[in-house]
Formats: C-alpha cells, structure tokens, sequence
C-alpha cells in the first residue's frame, strides 16, 4: 500500500534524526528542539512548561472527551560522579542501567552541542582477566569511562565537570528492510509516532480535542508528565511506549508480543519494585482500540506483565482520575545499546491510534457503569 509505505518512510527518516540526538533525563533541550520544529512544519504551535514537557494542542469537538496522547523524550544514562587524576571519568547510573551490558560500550559526553565528547567504557584487557572475572558482572561503580583523556585538568578543558550527561553512543542500524536496531528506540519511536498522528488527525475534520505532549524525565522518576496533566486536564490519557517483545529465546515465558506482529496494548503493568504503581486500563479504553483494531483490519497485541510501569500510572491519579491506557510497539533488548523495533509496527500503531482517536465523539462515554468489568 503506497499510503503506508509513504508513512514507514517518514517514520523511519524522523526515527533516525531523534535516535541520533542525545535526550538524558532532565537534558531532552536538544531532543524537544527537533521535535517542536516538526511539528512547527505541520503548522502547529507549541509550549515548553518549566518541566521541559513540550505540548501541542489540537482543538476538536468541544463536547467530546478530551484525549492526552504522550510519550517520552528522554533516554537513560549516566552523570559524571567523578574525574580521577588520571583523567578517567567515573559515572552514578541514570535510570534503568543494564550493568551487564555496559563494558565496552561507546559512550558521548555531553558538553554541549557540536563539543560533545567521545568515550568508551573500558573492559579490562582479556589477556589479564582471571577465570572468576570471566563471568562476573562489573558494578558500575567499580567502571570508569576512558576518553582520551591524560589528566583531569585535560578533562575540564574539553568542558567535562561532574553533573555532566553520559548517553550510549548515539547510532542507529538498519537490520533488515523494515526493522531499526540502535539507542533510545525507548521512546523516540513514540516521539516519530505521535508527530505522524498529529499529522493525520489535522486533516480529519471529526476529533476529539488532543493535546499532544511530549515528556521529560520518563526514565529517571516516572512523573515528568503529571505536570503537563495537571494543567491540560484531560478525559482521557493515552500513552505510548514500547512492549516487551517476547519472541526471543530467554523471554517467550514472558508472554505473547511478536516483534512485528503489529501494536498491542497493555491489560496490566505493576513496577513492584521500589514503585508500587502500575496501570489497569480503563475498559471503554480497551474496547476503543479492540474496536478500532477490528474495523481497520490492524491487529492488537496484547500485554500482561510486572516489572515495569509508564508515566500513565501518575497521569491517571490526577484531579478526580484520568481513563487511562498503556499502548504500544513491540520492542528487543530494552535499555540496552542496541534496541531493536520494526517499522511496520510503528506505521500500524499511528494508524491503529488515528482510528481510535476520531472515534471519540461525544457519545463515547467513560462512565464504569456503562461498561460491564470482568
Ligand atoms: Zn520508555
């Protein structure tokens, strides 16, 4: 279908452009400054709250639900902690850190734009490992970046201080015709997702108002969209994010998301582990994308586990309670370097929501009683 094709270019050309910018937890400048401009391009304008949450607004039918559509823009890390005398740089984690996967890793340190550094984090020489080091995962405390460095006075003239943002290496590789691996696919592939709704929900005379918002500090506390819920007060908040895809080997017990089986959404999620929040949708929210998965012909995964949560699970407390859902694209190898997504599935799930969305009239009700829990 060329319409489709058209839009799998699109996504894959803005995917690639926010892949490639560096957004740590509470540095996204970079990253909003390139998303504010394409949707500046499709006419819409947009604000920044003191957050750092970027928001657009699209007015639709004032007598139906209002919708909060949003997604993150920042990405996990590190900060510097330290710079030896030798000139080695010393990092605290910034979000969920897989510690496992981090030697060897290419890193950028960012100075500022254009003066960014390059770095790697060292893993000790193979020929000096012994057989216990083999198979031991070094703590992160115990790592230390090497960037060239001879000293730490030669670290501070190149603009490294401690608080300095840390990312992976920004890279993006095309693995096959339609599936991306590279860095934070968590959540720019939201982020590419979202500017292309947008784009088809100007040309659709019958919406419902959506505000288009675009977070900060997703991965460090799972609160920087409260604020910009706070003052948006929607009906209706739908956030997008990646699925735990569970087709690989080491996690088909997970559950059942197939990478490039198409969007899916979330029944149950539940952090468990220092978080005790989670989402359970809101049923007419669920019935909205099984619906609309039915009359587009898109299929509808689905998703049931702990371990993680999303921004939702704050959006939903606000005021006297927001209906709320999780929805997705099924995504690899989550936090690591090298996360992998497919196009399809993205190009699917900006369809899937734009049948959703302009199905919010203003008959679509959120009442409990009109729907029948299980
Ligand atoms: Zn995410």
């Amino acid at each position: 279908m060329p319409e489709n094709e058209n839009l799998q270019d699109r996504l894959r050309t803005l995917l690639t452009e926010l892949m490639l910018i560096p957004g740590l937890s509470g540095h996204e400048g970079r990253v909003r400054r390139h998303i504010a401009a394409a949707l500046r391009k499709l006419g819409l304008e947009t604000t920044t709250d003191r957050l750092g949450n970027l928001i657009a607004t699209l007015p639709g039918d004032a007598g139906a639900p209002s919708v909060m559509l949003f997604t993150h823009m920042d990405q996990l890390g590190f900060v510097v902690r330290k710079i030896e005398a030798d000139g080695f740089i010393r990092v605290e984690r910034l979000g969920g850190v897989p510690e496992r996967a981090l030697a060897s890793q290419a890193v950028t340190i960012c100075v500022g734009e254009g003066r960014d550094v390059a770095g790697l984090i060292a893993n000790k020489s193979h020929h000096a490992t012994t057989p216990d080091e083999k198979y031991k995962v070094v703590p992160y405390m115990d790592l230390y970046i090497d960037a060239g460095f001879a000293s730490r006075a030669e670290a501070e003239a190149a603009g490294v201080q401690i608080g300095a943002p840390v990312v992976y290496r920004p890279q993006v590789l095309p693995i096959s015709r339609t599936r991306i691996a590279g860095t934070s696919i968590d959540d720019r592939a939201g982020c590419a997702v979202i500017v292309e709704v947008a784009r088809a929900l100007l040309d659709q005379p019958k919406r419902p108002t959506v505000h288009f918002v675009f977070s900060v500090q997703e991965e460090f506390n799972l609160r920087g969209a409260l604020t910009a819920a706070q003052v948006l007060k929607p009906d209706i908040c739908i956030q997008l994010d990646l699925l735990l895809a569970t087709d690989t080997p080491d996690m088909a017990y997970r559950g059942d998301v197939r990478l490039g089986g198409g969007p899916g959404i979330s029944l149950y999620s539940f952090h468990g582990r220092g978080t005790l929040n989670g989402t359970i949708p809101h049923p007419a929210l669920v019935s909205l994308f099984e619906t609309a998965s039915d009359t587009k012909g898109i299929p509808l995964q689905r998703s049931a586990h702990t371990g993680a949560l999303t921004d939702s699970s704050y959006v939903q407390l606000v005021e006297g309670g927001v209906a709320a859902i999780d929805v997705g694209f099924p995504m690899r190898y989550s936090h690591s370097s090298l996360e992998v997504c497919d196009l399809g599935d993205l190009a699917q799930l900006t369809d899937l929501l734009v049948a959703a969305l302009t199905a919010i009239d203003k008959d679509f009700s959120l009442d409990r009683d009109d729907w029948n829990d299980r």
